[in-house]
């Protein structure tokens, strides 16, 4: 098996931009920053996002002493930015104490996981450590015809089958037969070169395995937001929190409990002694659990500071509100 796989991969394994550097002497940098930045986003789409981060931060050591705004900036569009802000700590430790050798080491640095420190490790340091992601537990769990393989499943037989000699092609070799063969819905079987070894195929099952995950509910979130200024130049504020934290977008108010999204603006312009005017749209806006409508209205605050929106780090939302303007002028009222 180990041989058949390792035999495809050296035909036909993807050529990445992150996989400079010899078999198991990868570039840690730029394995470990692909590996944070791929989670959650399609390769197609991650390659131009990773191309732009490396063009702004080649080294690690240019990453470590940019100004966060200046990292999230060149995050935007990747979405969940606290894994920019991790990157650009993490960035900061080994900028002082050099790349951690090991798994451990690795694992200790912020926003790394198992899955990175086992990625980064193998790929660049040659540990054997069997990486274990949505590609790896799809393709074992149609080797093995396993309907709900549990994360502990997975990392035990994906342990097993690692190649000692050589376990960052394995892991390399994994994750491109589940992005280019064993795909979720219709996987390539006669190309596939674990065929003859694979329960899901013999039973003419393939893409049933593994059943569909239950997906965690989505809660819908209403807020007002308020435009000071126009699309090039308008009033922002920094967030706070998780979320879109540390990036900067229009002023926002959520609704309290009892309150209308009316009395939600009224509130918001009263803290920032603005003078509400008319609803310029609605922003209907998705992320990972959360819905948001987002109602944009037009505001004046004369004599206030606005900044340049091309230069700040500004989220999907906050783009979409801004496009309103864009919008408006063309006669549609509300963006998706
Ligand atoms: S034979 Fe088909 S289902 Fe089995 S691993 Fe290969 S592509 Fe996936």
């Amino acid at each position: 098996m180990r041989q058949s796989l390792l035999g495809w991969f050296d035909r036909r394994g993807r050529d990445l931009p992150w996989r400079l550097g010899h078999e198991g002497g990868r570039d840690p940098y730029r394995v470990w920053v692909a590996e944070i930045l791929l989670q959650q986003t399609q390769v197609s789409r991650g390659l131009l996002y990773y191309q732009r981060f490396l063009e702004h931060f080649p080294t690690v050591q240019a990453l470590a002493a940019a100004p966060i705004d200046d990292v999230l900036k060149a995050w935007e569009g990747c979405g969940y930015y606290a894994r920019a802000r991790n990157l650009h700590r993490a960035a900061g430790l080994i900028a002082e104490n050099g790349f951690p050798v090991n798994y451990a080491g690795w694992l200790a640095l912020p926003g790394v996981g198992p899955y990175t420190a086992a990625a980064v490790t193998s790929l660049a340091l040659n540990e054997r450590r069997a990486v274990n992601d949505g590609n790896v537990r799809r393709v074992l769990a149609r080797l093995y015809a396993e309907r709900q393989p549990a994360q502990s499943w997975v990392q035990a037989r994906a342990e097993e089958l690692l190649d000692p000699g050589r376990p960052g092609a394995w892991n390399e070799a994994m994750m491109d037969l589940g992005a280019t063969v064993c795909t979720p819905r219709a996987p390539t079987c006669q190309a596939c070169p674990l065929s003859a070894y694979c329960a899901a195929f013999r039973a003419g099952e393939a893409a049933l395995f593994p059943a569909p995950k239950v997906r965690a509910q989505v809660r819908e979130v209403r807020a007002v937001a308020v435009l000071i200024g126009d699309a090039e130049h308008a009033v922002l504020e920094q967030r706070a929190g998780n979320l879109l934290g540390g990036l900067w977008g229009l002023p926002l108010a959520e609704p309290a409990l009892g309150e209308t999204p009316a009395q939600a603006l009224a509130r918001l312009c009263e803290r920032l002694h603005a003078v509400p005017g008319d609803l310029l749209g609605t922003v209907n806006h998705t992320m990972t659990h959360r819905r948001i409508r987002l109602d944009v209205y037009l505001a004046t605050l004369p004599g206030a500071a606005r900044q340049p929106t091309a230069q700040m780090a500004l989220s999907r939302l906050d783009h979409k509100a801004l496009g309103l303007l864009k919008h408006r002028q063309a006669g549609l009222f509300s963006v998706s």
